[in-house]
């Protein structure tokens, strides 16, 4: 895969594809990781007298409503602050005033480019790839580096489009990412996967890859229940994804070793916080009970199944990690795994979410910024993100 240090850019005008897709409240934002995790690609870029065109998407645009809260423009001043040098910010995605910017800029200037998703309002023109405004950002510059890591799985105008028109190559955050992931193609062992979350539906791609892979996979969140369902277990009013029983059936019955299915739960008759903390074992839960955690049981269990392993790649949370209480046991186990310097790679979304208030995400030695990219990576999916730059 051809990097950044592939490039000629001295005195290029260089495009870069980042994630700025930062939670925004008021205007403000609340957690800058993903404008720190550009700062490598865009520094190198300033070392080597780049001219540097930035862009990203933020939020989803539908309609004219939503143009306000996902505008770019305190990202500009973030990036201003971190980089501690002034960022020109485009308040459009093409014409007149863009191209005039993009032509007085001096080598080592940034611009940024307002939210490539504000072309979204006209016809879904950036997340359907429409073909004429992938030539128009192509034309902006000479040469382009896609550094979001989070949309590789996706072919917008805004990577694919611009990418397969001009010379291309990774940035040092995509790089970083694959280079991880691809750690797991050949693990040191035991190698251990730990799935939770809400649906086997969303994750039958990585379990179908990753059990030839893995030594032992741990099952835990909603999905754990629509395996012990399969099993003949009764699991009450717990979230079962009845279409997907038959899969999970196949695999227990395929891997019946590499399998491994929480053996109690932390249970309550609602879905709510509110009712007192409570645990059962598999086999005594009843028909108006639903389980929302693991339980310590289970946690113990688990502990001791990682405590052996060389690798961990972790995606989707044991418990609805959304009320306090059931996110217990997906914290105990973080945590535990954290404190014990075990290779781990934590696979997006909400387990990364954990990790970062926890104050643990620094501990782990990957913590994937792209959820469903790193869940399509971890299928084995050719993602057109990447492909378009090959
Ligand atoms: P995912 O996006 O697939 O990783 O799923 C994350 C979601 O799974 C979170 O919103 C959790 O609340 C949910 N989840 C985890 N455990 C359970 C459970 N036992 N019952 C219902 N939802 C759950």
């Amino acid at each position: 895969m051809k990097t950044i240090r592939d490039l000629d850019i001295e005195n290029k005008k260089v495009i870069i594809r980042c994630d700025f897709n930062v939670p925004i409240e008021n205007g403000i934002i609340v957690d800058d990781t993903r404008i720190k995790g550009a700062l490598e690609t865009i520094k190198y870029c300033i070392k080597n007298n780049a001219k540097i065109i930035l862009m990203s998407h933020l939020g989803r645009i539908k309609e004219e409503k939503d143009l306000k809260k996902n505008n770019l423009a305190p990202v500009a001043k973030r990036l201003s602050e971190l980089l501690e040098q002034d960022i020109l910010f485009c308040d459009k995605t093409r014409g007149e005033e863009l191209e005039e910017t993009i032509k007085s800029m001096e080598p080592r200037d940034i611009l940024l480019i307002q939210n490539t998703r504000y072309e979204d309002l006209d016809g879904k023109k950036e997340s359907g790839n429409d073909p004429e405004l992938g030539k128009y950002w192509a034309s902006l510059g000479d040469v382009f580096i896609n550094d979001a890591f989070g949309t590789i799985h996706r072919a917008h105008a805004s990577n694919v489009g611009i990418a397969s028109r001009i010379e291309s190559a990774i940035g040092f955050l995509i790089e970083k990412e694959l280079k991880a992931l691809n750690t797991l193609n050949s693990p040191e062992r035991p190698f251990i996967v730990i799935l939770g979350g809400a649906k086997v539906a969303d994750k039958i791609g990585v379990i179908k890859n990753l059990v030839t892979k893995a030594d032992q996979i741990l099952i835990g969140g909603g999905m754990a229940f629509t395996f012990l369902k399969a099993k003949g277990y009764n699991v009450g009013k717990s979230l079962v994804d009845n279409d997907n029983i038959d899969f999970c059936k196949e695999i227990l019955q395929k891997y019946p070793d590499k399998i491994i299915l929480p053996v109690d739960f932390a249970v309550t008759n609602e879905f709510t916080n509110d009712e007192e903390y409570r645990e059962k074992t598999i086999d005594n839960i009843s028909d108006d009970e639903m389980g929302l955690d693991i339980g310590s049981q289970t946690t113990a269990m688990y502990k001791s199944i990682v405590l052996k392993a060389a690798t961990i790649i972790w995606n989707g949370p044991m418990g609805v990690y959304e009320f306090e209480k059931y996110k217990k046991n997906t914290d105990e186990l973080l945590e535990f795994i954290c404190n014990h310097n075990i290779k781990t790679i934590l696979g997006g979304g909400d387990t990364v979410a954990s990790a970062t208030k926890l104050g643990y995400k620094d501990k782990v030695y990957h913590a994937s910024t792209g959820g469903g990219a790193t869940l399509e990576y971890l299928e084995g999916k050719e993602l057109p993100g990447l492909s378009a730059i090959k």
